[in-house]
Formats: structure tokens, sequence, C-alpha cells
């Protein structure tokens, strides 16, 4: 094994640590990687898409990703769907990613991946597919997420994260309801529905300011979505069949 792929080969990388890889559309893998792959979206990936393609998150939802409540936890699941024939994401063209400005999280780590400690990488992929994991080229884990324009979209999951109701553990069964709940930050036309109402908006204390606000920024509507969903997690988790 020559010595790119013996650094590649790290278990655990931080963002210190150098890994090789470039990627192009002169190697013959491109847009392999956009085939038969398990796209998991955040809220802020829904976002971006959905303004992207200049459509709404209802539409978007029912047009790119299969989504449920995980049976279990019953937490949303939001997944690229991939075309039935092809197994190739609806995004993709022969030219790449036709929404690369506004791509996923996932996608942008892509060959990278968090480990779930923070702070720790690891390299998602494998070199005999993944064949810019071969190329010289050499960067650290910081310059790789700093081009890669990953920090809102970090960031917006950590407040997407503070919603949970306290005393939720990962893994507990979280109701039906709640998980429902939770999916509206995925489908902000929902949220947007809600806000229409004036006495939901004196309810939940949106004043003007903060309406033109949100009309206005997709973003701010995101967080006050999650601070709606916040507000009302931990009156409704400790009820009988939340
Ligand atoms: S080098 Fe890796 S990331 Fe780039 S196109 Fe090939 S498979 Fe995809
Ligand atoms: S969103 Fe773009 S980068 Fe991600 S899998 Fe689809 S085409 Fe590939």
């Amino acid at each position: 094994m020559d010595s790119n792929l013996l650094e590649n080969e790290q278990s655990v990388l931080t963002e210190d640590s150098i890994f090789h890889f470039s990627c192009g559309d002169d190697l013959p893998c491109f847009t392999q990687c956009c085939r038969d792959v398990n796209i998991y979206l955040t809220p802020y990936d829904v976002l971006r898409l959905r303004r992207a393609l200049k459509i709404g998150s209802a539409e978007f939802l029912a047009r790119y990703t299969r989504h449920f409540l995980e049976r279990a936890t019953n937490i949303p699941i939001v997944q690229l769907e991939m075309m039935p024939e092809t197994l190739q994401c609806k995004l993709v063209t022969t030219k790449g990613c036709s929404v690369y400005q506004d791509r996923p999280w996932a996608c942008r780590m892509y060959p990278l991946d968090v480990t779930g400690s923070e702070g720790a990488y690891q390299v998602l992929a494998k070199s005999e597919r993944c064949l810019g994991l071969r190329e010289r080229r050499s960067l650290t884990v910081a310059e790789w997420l700093l081009g890669q324009g990953v920090t809102p979209y970090v960031e917006m999951e950590r407040a997407f994260h503070m919603v949970m109701p306290q005393g939720f553990r990962p893994g507990s069964d979280l109701g039906a309801g709640l998980g429902r709940m939770l999916f509206l930050a995925y489908d902000l036309d929902r949220f947007v529905e809600l806000l229409r109402d004036i006495r939901f908006r004196e309810i939940y204390e949106v004043d003007e300011a903060t309406l033109h606000q949100v009309q206005a920024d997709d973003e701010a509507l995101l967080r006050l979505a999650f601070r709606y969903i916040r507000s009302q997690m931990d009156e409704l988790y400790a009820l009988p069949g939340k």
C-alpha cells in the first residue's frame, strides 16, 4: 500500500490530521458517489435544497426524499431518494451535482464523516471506489471542512439538537406526537401556515417585527421553528400518550 493510502487508513482523524484527496470530473469514479447512497438530511439541508430548487418544503419532501418516523424512537428520518431504475441521486447530472452550492452536509463532508465524538472524523469512503483518495494532494481535515463550507450546517444542527426535551435519552422513544412535532423543522411550509394565524402568534409571542424578519429570512424562520418546537417539547414529553 502506498503512503497516501496508509495515511488515509488512520481510524480517527482530528482537525489537524492530514489526509490525501482530490476530486474532479476527470476521474473515472466521477458522480459514482451520488449513486446508491444513504444521505440523511438535516432541517438545514432541506431548507438549502428546496430554496436552491425554488420549491416549498412539502414539494421538496414529496419529490426528493423518503421520510418517516423511525419505528423504535419516533425520531424523523429524512433521506435523499435515489431514482428507482438507476439508483442515482435525483439531483445528479452528467456534469455533477445540480445543487452543488447547496448540497447537503453529508455530501460536503464526503469522503470524510463525523464519528459521533466531538472533533473526531473518519475517512468514510474506500479508495477502491473513491479514486480521489489515491491522489497526491494532501490537506488537513480543518482545511477540507473550511473549503466545503460546513460551518452553517454544523451550527444549525447544534441548534436543532437543543430542541430535544429535557431528560430525553438518545435511542429512547420520543413518542409519535413529538416525532411529528420535530418533523415541523423539516417542513417549514407547515410552520408558515401556523404563523399566519394571529391567535398562534399571540400565544407564542411572535411580534410583527419577528414576523417580518422570518418572512424575509428562511434561516430566521428555521430558528423560530426550533424555538417553537422547543417550547412544546418539555411540556408534552412528560404527558402520557405523547
Ligand atoms: S473521487 Fe470520490 S468523491 Fe470524487 S467523484 Fe470519485 S467517488 Fe465521488
Ligand atoms: S445532492 Fe448532489 S452531491 Fe449529494 S448525492 Fe445528490 S447529486 Fe450527489
